[in-house]
């Protein structure tokens, strides 16, 4: 009996293939998917921006556990996972130094044979026990898979630092603006949600913001300096791939606050610097790029707990025989996660 793997073949295409079902030895574990989200990573495939075929897509996967190899101690059949697909090499200098989001070969998967990609969009899938992650079994299992995308948030929230009743400016409401929110409030802080799509600051309200600034309304800089005496805010998260936004969180962060480029830029044109401002008032600028084990470890906590519900950024469930169609749903403005399912 074969499984069912889509791959990627050329902009706009998928191809399902069928591989024989793997048998798990040693530290292997074999997991029925029913679960997974659509990234960016997926959507830049599939539109052609990112041309990287053939590519078996999909890097959110949530699933239970079919059977494991007779090293595996910690996971039994029928345990609900949750599954870190975009592994690091271990043997890196940055891996090695408790870095692993740092890897020289993140983002590099291969998790069916023969097969490159991180390979989620699939039926089942053998994978070494390290990648896989229980959660509480009353967890929904299209929220686990969400695990990924919500480590990676954590991580940047770590590098943000944020204390007790700092202010906190959060650029962007779209799905990764949202966890930020989520987060920034469980650490303390209030919550600035600057972002130009009024449907979404309203959603941002209902998921903790504590101030909404619509800067198609107002100056968004002049905006966070008034709500903060003058200061600027303690920490800012820019999620929105605009570099004329970088500029602008750099421009709202007080003295000694710390700014985080949470997303990658497109276009990469350069901002310019004040760096006397640097200099001055001690800022930190950084970025945050995937999670570390601790991260993705933390997510899963996070959502087995019922601390953080990833449901309400789950806009769309779609069965895995309509694949095409949730991706068009997923390029979509406005959409925040559509998730790809099994058997239901
Ligand atoms: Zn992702
Ligand atoms: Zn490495």
């Amino acid at each position: 009996m074969g499984y069912k793997v889509a791959v990627f073949t050329g902009p706009g295409t998928l191809e399902v293939q069928e591989p024989a079902m793997p048998v798990p030895t040693g530290d292997m574990v074999l997991v029925k998917l029913l679960s997974c989200a659509l990234c960016t990573l997926e959507q830049r495939i599939y539109k052609g921006a990112m041309p990287y075929y053939p590519y078996a897509g999909g890097h959110e996967a949530a699933g239970v556990v079919e059977s494991c190899g007779e090293r595996v101690t910690m996971l039994s059949p029928g345990d609900k996972v949750t599954l870190r697909l975009l592994t690091s090499c271990g043997q890196c200098y940055y891996c090695r130094s408790g870095h692993e989001n740092q890897c020289v070969t993140s983002f590099k998967a291969s998790n069916h044979a023969g097969l490159n990609g991180p390979g989620g969009l699939a039926d089942y899938m053998l994978v070494d026990a390290r990648q896989v992650y229980k959660v509480s079994p009353d967890l929904d299992i299209d929220c686990a898979a969400l695990a990924e995308p919500l480590a990676c948030c954590v991580h940047s929230v770590g590098k943000g630092q944020i204390g007790l009743g700092d202010d906190v400016v959060v650029l962007g409401a779209g799905i990764m603006g949202m966890f930020h929110v989520m987060l920034a409030k469980r650490k303390g802080a209030r919550v600035i949600v600057c972002e130009v799509d009024a449907a979404r600051l309203e959603k941002a309200k209902g998921l903790g913001a504590d101030v909404v600034v619509n800067p198609s309304e107002c100056d968004p800089v002049e905006k966070v300096k008034e709500l903060t005496e003058g200061r600027g805010a303690n920490v800012v998260f820019c999620t929105v791939a605009l570099p004329a936004l970088a500029a602008q969180a750099i421009d709202m962060v007080g003295k000694l606050g710390r700014v985080v480029m949470y997303t990658s830029f497109h276009p990469k044109d350069p901002i310019e610097l004040n760096e006397d401002r640097v200099h001055y008032s001690e800022i930190r600028i950084t970025g945050s790029v995937n999670p570390d084990m601790r991260d993705f470890h933390t997510a899963v906590r996070l959502l087995s707990l019922g601390i953080i519900d990833a449901e309400p950024l789950i806009s769309e469930r779609v069965p895995f025989e309509k694949l095409d169609y949730a991706f068009e749903q997923s390029i979509k403005p406005g959409m925040y996660r559509v998730v790809v399912t099994h058997g239901r």
